[in-house]
């Protein structure tokens, strides 16, 4: 497995139970990316971040799990289950904290050899793997890539293509949902911020800035979406998830309420960004012509794209939009088109959706979907099951017991 997130523990969990030997290798902590957004609330409850295996294993270690109705923030989930899995189970003697893999090809194959002849499946992976102690080779069978897309966020210029002194600013920015209201709050307090982003992190942290110039009225901010659509987060058609209802319906109420303390410039971008040592200086283009600006902070919560060059060596047929695995993708761009943006319509696409050209090599959890943002916890544990399926040649192989996604909702 490489990543220790909520998907790569719960891969290995299922692997392990069915008497595979398995290591994981994780570049930090235990699901270090849910630890980055740890003040963040989960919209999905309990019942849908879990599965039925890890709760039967740690309720047999006399682990009490969370409520199946609570809503936890990213901290709380990763202390009650995420971390629990991994100290509570068998999974701490597999891990490997701190070791990054680097590179993954296949032991004495280039990547354009035996193209579909099904050869390469005859020799092992060789992992190139980075820790503080220096790097070494691992060999292995099969190779999950759950390394998520967090790690690697776009870039905020128009077209995705960066603003000018952007890539000289990159260290500067923040580009990530920040914690506002919290550890943060001294960036933010009685200072002047810049949001990009149209999406679910964007619409947290709008949310938290107008709470905060609410409580503090010298707090200002602009947040600029490039679409000049009526509100700055698209709605979801009858969103049977009430959290992330309510989040989308208060990120639109504060950008539309003149007195929040945000303004909200649509159908705008940043042309230019620049730090002078004190304060960013920002070139906006907007449907008024280009707007000079000065900030204290920028934030661009502009989304994420999975780092290939980990199996760069290998055979995987990516989508050229999405830079996922190809069939997945294909499946998922032609799902969204009825699924009316709702990301809990996507899933049940079975196994086959999974193989690359690459024999036993499988990209699951956030970074099988690419660029594409609407991954959820539910679609991972689906994948983990096919995967094992496919693995095993056992297509009614169920860990996850009677476990059907639709009924657990
Ligand atoms: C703010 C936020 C809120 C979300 N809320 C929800 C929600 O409410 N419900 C829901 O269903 N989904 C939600 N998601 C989506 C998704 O479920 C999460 O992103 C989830 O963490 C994805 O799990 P993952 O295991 O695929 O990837 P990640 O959590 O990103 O884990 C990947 C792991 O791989 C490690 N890693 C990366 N590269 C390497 C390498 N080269 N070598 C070794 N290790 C490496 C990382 O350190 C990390 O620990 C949310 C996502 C975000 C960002």
């Amino acid at each position: 497995m490489i990543g220790a997130g909520p998907i790569g523990l719960e891969a290995a969990l299922y692997g392990v139970t069915l008497g595979a030997d398995v290591r994981i290798y994780e570049s930090g902590r235990v699901a270090q990316h849910v630890a980055e957004w740890s003040h963040i609330h989960l919209f999905t409850p309990f019942k849908m971040n879990h599965t039925p295996l890890g709760r039967r294993i740690l309720e047999a270690e006399g682990w009490t799990l969370p409520e199946n109705d609570a809503f936890q923030t990213g901290a709380e989930w990763r202390d009650r289950y995420l971390l629990a899995l991994a100290e509570r189970t068998v999974l701490a003697d597999a891990l490997e904290l701190g070791y990054r893999v680097i590179t993954v090809g296949r032991r004495g194959m280039l990547k354009g050899a035996h193209v579909g002849n099904g050869q390469r499946a005859g020799e092992l992976f060789r992992l190139l793997v980075e820790s503080e102690g220096g790097e070494r080779y691992e060999e292995t069978d099969v190779v999950l890539d759950c390394s998520g897309s967090w790690g690697n966020p776009n870039w905020l210029g128009q077209g995705g293509v960066p603003a000018l002194g952007e890539r000289q600013s990159r260290d500067r920015i923040l580009y990530y949902p920040v914690d506002v209201a919290g550890k943060d709050r001294g960036r933010f307090a009685r200072r002047r911020a810049l949001l990009v982003g149209d999406g679910l992190s964007a619409a947290t942290t709008a949310v938290a800035l107008a709470e905060l110039a609410a409580e503090d009225p010298e707090t200002q901010a602009v947040w600029v979406t490039a679409s000049a659509a009526p509100t700055p987060i698209r709605p979801i058609v009858d969103d049977t998830l009430d959290r992330r209802a309510d989040l989308v319906r208060a990120a639109n109420r504060v950008a539309l309420a003149p007195a929040s303390g945000l303004e909200w410039v649509p159908g705008s971008t940043v042309r230019a960004i620049r730090w002078d040592g004190g304060r960013f200086r920002v070139t906006l283009d907007t449907p008024k012509g280009e707007r000079a600006e000065e900030f204290d902070e920028v934030i661009a919560n502009v989304g994420y794209e999975p780092d290939n060059s980990l199996y760069g060596e290998l055979q995987v047929h990516e989508c050229y939009a999405s830079r996922g695995p190809m069939k997945l993708a294909a499946t998922l761009l032609s799902a969204s088109a009825d699924s009316e943006g709702d990301c809990l319509k996507l899933g049940g696409f079975g196994p086959d959706v999974l193989v690359n050209p690459e024999p036993n090599f499988f990209i699951l959890g956030m970074k099988s979907y690419g660029r594409n943002s609407s991954f959820l916890l539910q679609a991972g544990y689906e994948q983990i099951r096919d995967v094992f399926t496919l693995l095993t040649s056992e297509p009614e192989l169920d860990l996850y017991g009677r476990y059907d996604v639709t009924a657990e909702r």
